[in-house]
């Protein structure tokens, strides 16, 4: 099997996960990565029983020792960063740089909670009673359970563990089906982290702090459903998003919705266009259009769009398709046949709406792998088609006149999360990160739509879903606040000056 030598690497055997209930392939040329056997439901709510056991264990470790571990986390990553990192491009089809960028993510983001888990700072607050003291406290949560999708196999269980654990809580992960290898490889690392640990502190770390349930949709519907799992962060498309958030909502649990994307880019007349081009590349192209925040949609000022255009096109025309273990490979593979299918189908809807098609066909790489030039189109306007997400590299261009109608075409969509502008007008730029400007959690000047850094919160409006994780207050998520009034005084003088004398 390709993956053997890393597996090796990563001193990791999954021999104890080998089924036939989940046929893992390489989107990289179709060869067989695992055959793996799902958690059925009765394991599934086994394992969050065990979980909220870990909890009332680890909310009473002091939240910087919890920090030493998420540390020695980060330390095992950087030492495995190589081999896991080519796990996440054999898997998920993403190119290596791509693949050990998603690693140093998972570093970055254990570094930053680590910092915080000195800094889980609550408030305190003037009370208006003589002799009173108010304050805001933060506190464990509980189990946390962790969906996550097939784009982002690892760093986004790592956003959301490496706050999750400083924060007191224990952690259920259930990764996308399409890639539970380099999630069970996540796994062991972790182990290696808690046996650091314990070599250390002995007994701190509860047993099943952190677990991996592997299967479909039903595992995570076992999480959504549970009143054990206070917080269910599910990251995925708008569809798994509704029915977890609905569940979710009836047992009146929070959740924490990181779905799908359809971003778009402002060019401006101003704009640097040799950087503007750079940012439209890798946005739309990288991944192979498979981020959340990829860029699908580009609004150009009339006066430079035939400009722009074609300079798209000559890039598009050379980028380089290819295996994404190669080195100078710019876009890899689909994840799979029907995400070509759907490029395809939202092609010919594109067409059918007026649209002139540049790419989008298919290009023969590596074995079954599933390899598409990306495509522009040139659309005669927003259309129906520009208001889904296709999850395939289709960049759409319109032409704009006046930046008030293309920062509204920015936002008529139902979907929320990054968004750019490229100008050198300071008047442009304020007003587009301005609250009359774009409505996504990201917006951006003078940088593309993806590739967002882990110190700020993360996230998007709409139907992206409202969720905010990363850096800044996310953490918040990941706990519980009190609110403390504490009476030091000798009277008991009720507030908004109530008298109840008895
Ligand atoms: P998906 O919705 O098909 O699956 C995501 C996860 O949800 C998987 O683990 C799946 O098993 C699980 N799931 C599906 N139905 C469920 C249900 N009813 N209950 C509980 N769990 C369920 O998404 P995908 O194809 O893996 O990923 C692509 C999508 O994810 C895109 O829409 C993309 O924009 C989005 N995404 C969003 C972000 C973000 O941060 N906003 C990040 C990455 C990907």
């Amino acid at each position: 099997m390709p993956s053997s030598r890393l597996f090796a690497t990563l001193n990791f055997d999954l021999s104890a996960y080998t089924g036939s209930d989940l046929t893992i392939r390489s989107p990289r040329d179709g060869q067989l990565l695992a055959t793996l056997k799902a958690h059925t439901t009765a394991q599934a709510e086994t394992a969050l029983a065990d979980a909220q056991t870990a909890f009332l264990a680890w909310r009473e470790v002091p939240a910087p020792v919890r920090g030493e571990l998420v540390r020695l986390l980060g330390e095992v990553l950087r030492e495995h960063r190589q081999a896991l990192g080519e796990l996440v491009t054999q898997e998920a089809g993403k190119i290596l740089s791509e693949g050990l960028g998603e690693v140093q993510e998972m570093i970055d983001i254990c570094d930053f909670a680590v910092g915080l888990s000195r800094q889980l700072h609550g408030l305190t607050i003037a009370s208006e009673r003589p002799g009173h003291r108010m304050m805001e406290t933060w506190h464990p949560l509980g189990v946390c359970g962790v969906i996550t999708a097939f784009n982002f196999p690892v760093a986004v269980w790592a956003w959301n563990a490496a706050l999750a654990l400083i924060c007191g809580n224990s952690v259920v992960w259930k990764p996308s089906e399409k890639t539970p290898v380099v999630a069970l490889a996540v796994q062991a690392l972790f182990a290696k982290a808690v046996e650091r640990f314990s070599a250390q502190r002995p007994n701190v770390v509860p047993a099943k702090l952190c677990q991996i349930l592997i299967g479909h949709a039903n595992i995570g519907e076992v999480m959504s459903r549970s009143p054990l799992v206070p917080l269910v962060s599910a990251t995925g498309s708008v569809r798994m998003g509704r029915k977890v958030a609905t569940v979710v909502a009836e047992r009146l649990g929070r959740s924490l919705l990181e779905l799908g994307g359809n971003n778009a880019m402002i060019v401006a007349p101003s704009a640097d266009l040799s950087l503007a081009l750079r940012a439209i590349t890798f946005s739309a192209v990288g991944t192979a259009g498979q981020r959340c925040t990829s860029l699908r949609r580009l609004f150009v000022h009339s006066s430079i769009h035939d400009q722009v255009v074609a300079q798209i096109k000559r890039i598009y025309a050379s980028v380089k398709v290819g295996d994404p273990l190669a080195a100078d490979t710019l876009v890899g593979p689909l994840i799979d046949k029907a995400a070509f299918d759907a490029m395809q189908s939202a092609l010919q809807q594109a067409r059918g709406q007026g649209g002139e098609v540049t790419g989008g066909e298919r290009v023969d790489v590596l074995g079954d792998g599933v390899y598409v030039r990306p495509a522009l189109v040139c659309m005669p306007g927003q259309t129906a088609i520009m208001h889904h997400e296709t999850f395939a590299p289709i960049l759409y261009v319109v032409k704009y006149d006046d930046l008030a109608d293309a920062i509204a075409l920015n936002n008529a969509v139902p979907q929320g999360l990054s968004s750019a502008i490229f100008t050198n007008d300071v008047r442009e730029a304020e007003t587009f990160v301005s609250a009359v400007g774009s409505d996504c959690g990201l917006a951006n000047v003078n940088i593309g739509t993806s590739g967002a850094e882990i110190g700020g919160a993360f996230g998007g409006e709409k139907e992206t879903g409202g969720g905010r994780e990363s850096g800044s207050d996310a953490w918040k998520n990941y706990m519980r606040r009190a609110t403390n009034t504490i009476n030091y005084s000798k009277t008991l003088p009720l507030a908004q000056g109530v008298k109840f004398d008895i």
